[in-house]
Formats: C-alpha cells, sequence, structure tokens
C-alpha cells in the first residue's frame, strides 16, 4: 500500500473495492459506510490502522476496509488485536465482531480485552441471531424466541453486551443504531478520542434472520419514543415533547416515568465519567431491547491507563538490562529439548 497524506484522505481511499458479500438491506452496509467515512477524521494514515475481524457476517468487515486487516478464527479476534495493540502502539486498532463471535465463541477473549483496558476499538454488531450459519439463537437472542436451533422457543435470558462490558471492568461503553448517520459517527469519535478499549454496540438489522430486532429503536419516526439519549452532565429526559425521564427508585434502581410528574431534582443526571460503574451499569438494565425504549449514547467513558503503555515500558526496560547479546542467548540457550 502506498502510503498517502492522511490530512488528504477521503471516504473513497478507506474503501477496498471489494465486492461486498452481505445480503441487501443488511445494516452492516451502513455501518461500514459510517466506517469508511469518520476513518478520514482519524488523520491516520492507512498503514497505521488495523481492523480485526472475528468469524460471522460482521466477520467479512476487514476486507472491505482499504487498510490493513485481518479476519481471524471464531471468537480470537480481541486475543489477535491485543498481541498487535502490545507490540505496535503507533497503530489505530479496530475489532469488528457480531454477537455470537463477541459473546459466545469469543466471550472469554472479549472479557479480557475489556478488563485489560487494552487500547483497541470494538465494534460489537448486534443482530440477535446467528447470520451466517442461517438463524439460530445467539447469546442476545430474546428468551421464547423461536429459531433453527430453538424450535420450542429460547429457554435461556439473554446476555447484554453492555452490562458485560461494564462487569469486566470497560472503561468506555456505548450504544448507537446501524443506521443513524449522525449518531454512529458521533460514537466513533467519541470511541476513536478514548485511549484505552472503547466497546459500541452497534444495533443492526438483520433482514434475512431476525429483520427489525431494532426496528423501534432504528425507525426515526419511532425514535424520540424509544430511545434514551444518553448527554453527559444532562438531566435523562426523552420523548417528542420531553415528556418522559429516568428516575431512580428508593432500591437504586433507575426506572422510565413522567416528567411532568417529578421534580427537576429528582430526574436523573447522566454523568458518563463517574469512576464507579454502577450508575452506567443500571443504565445498561434499564429498558428491554426487544420493545422499551432503551439508552443510546456513551453510558461510560472514563481514562484510565492503557494496558498496552505498561507492557512495552517492562519490555523496553527489561531489554535495556539484558541487552540484545543476552537476549539472543537466551532464546538460543540450551533449556530446549527436542521431539522425535
Ligand atoms: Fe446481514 Fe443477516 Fe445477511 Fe448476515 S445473514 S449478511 S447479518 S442480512
Ligand atoms: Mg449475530
Amino acid at each position: 500500500m502506498s502510503t498517502p497524506v492522511s490530512s488528504t484522505l477521503s471516504k473513497a481511499d478507506f474503501q477496498s473495492g471489494q465486492e461486498t458479500r452481505w445480503c441487501p438491506g443488511c445494516g452492516d452496509y451502513s455501518i461500514l459506510a459510517a466506517v469508511q467515512g469518520f476513518m478520514p477524521e482519524l488523520g491516520i494514515p492507512r498503514e497505521n490502522i488495523v481492523f480485526i475481524t472475528g468469524i460471522g457476517c460482521a466477520g467479512r468487515f476487514s476486507y472491505y476496509m482499504n487498510t490493513y486487516g485481518m479476519h481471524a478464527i471464531h471468537g480470537r479476534a480481541p486475543a489477535i488485536a491485543t498481541g498487535l495493540a502490545a507490540a505496535r502502539d503507533d497503530l489505530s486498532v479496530w475489532i469488528v465482531s457480531g454477537d455470537g463471535d463477541a459473546l459466545s465463541i469469543g466471550g472469554n477473549h472479549l472479557v479480557h480485552a475489556l478488563r485489560r483496558n487494552v487500547p483497541v476499538k470494538i465494534l460489537l454488531f448486534n443482530n440477535r441471531i446467528y447470520g451466517l450459519t442461517k438463524g439460530q439463537a445467539s447469546p442476545t437472542s430474546e428468551q421464547g424466541k423461536v429459531t433453527k436451533s430453538t424450535p420450542g422457543g429460547k429457554l435461556d435470558q439473554p446476555l447484554d453486551a453492555l452490562s458485560l462490558a461494564l462487569g469486566a471492568g470497560a472503561t468506555f461503553v456505548a450504544r448507537t443504531v446501524d443506521r443513524d448517520k449522525e449518531h454512529l459517527p458521533a460514537m466513533l469519535r467519541a470511541a476513536a478520542a478514548h485511549r484505552g478499549t472503547a466497546l459500541i454496540e452497534v444495533l443492526q438489522n438483520c433482514p434475512v434472520f431476525n429483520d427489525g430486532a431494532f426496528e423501534h429503536v432504528a425507525d426515526k419516526k419511532q425514535a424520540d419514543a424509544f430511545r434514551i439519549p444518553l448527554e453527559h452532565g444532562q438531566p435523562i429526559i426523552f420523548g417528542a415533547e420531553h415528556e418522559r425521564c429516568v428516575i431512580r427508585r428508593p432500591d437504586g434502581t433507575l426506572a422510565v416515568a413522567p416528567a411532568g410528574e417529578v421534580d427537576a431534582a429528582g430526574i436523573v443526571v447522566h454523568d458518563a465519567h463517574r469512576p464507579d460503574p454502577s450508575l452506567a451499569f443500571a443504565l445498561a438494565q434499564l429498558g428491554d431491547l426487544g420493545q422499551g425504549p432503551v439508552p443510546v449514547g456513551v453510558l461510560r467513558q472514563v481514562d484510565a491507563a492503557p494496558w498496552g503503555e505498561g507492557l512495552v515500558a517492562q519490555a523496553r526496560q527489561a531489554h535495556a538490562q539484558i541487552g540484545t547479546t543476552e537476549l539472543d542467548a537466551l532464546l538460543q540457550g540450551g533449556d530446549t529439548w527436542t521431539v522425535a
């Protein structure tokens, strides 16, 4: 790849020209367009940007970005990205994964990337189904859902991606919607500015196997009623007439209430930068993704040193102490064995 002058890059520079192989109408197209459109804002040469993807429909994302990339093995994108981010702190590393890849097969790797605050940006496309394998229940599928793998209805509770991330200690957690041309880039911008792990759950429509799962949130006409927009430092109020708000119950949980029946002091003010994650967790628990109004925006953004900084410093210190000669001696030392 040639080295462009980053400031002159455009959306077209990030389009690989590969034939996109998603179904017509798939929400992945909107996300891809938004990401390609956002990339020039980074001001980073393409050769310093890497997209690492897992397996699933979302996994094809790395083919369509004109950056470096790797279509990794199932669920292991966070592990590979962790190694890359640790070894190359000059790169902007992005992960694209789906609800099955990130939360089932790769759940373990996702949790530890979040826990370590690895400097990577994770775009988790949640369509509440396994799309590539043609319609099996995923960890985020709702209870009772009838799918090819749950013909009698899904028995288990859905996994909430944001709650899981917060429980793992994620320092940046946000939710957005695939076809929102303003909100999605705004979340990408916020994630890119965050120096640790940033996880964005993108509510993504799979029109073939789970059509309309988030239509109430995605549809602009319904958005006022079904989105609870989060703005740091602002009272959480929503609705076309600002007629609803979020309050804290006596037991500490959050609830939606008519704004006209609540004193201004009783409305929860969003604090994304609060070190204690309990408010962000309560917001993640608020609402039902399949039916009710749900929070959209940055739930949590707290500054903390990314894990790689310490790792690189330790490696450099060790290298300085033992020197190249001793390192070579160690690598070629006698404590080896031969497998016949
Ligand atoms: Fe998109 Fe669903 Fe088709 Fe996959 S199966 S490409 S998620 S519409
Ligand atoms: Mg999926």
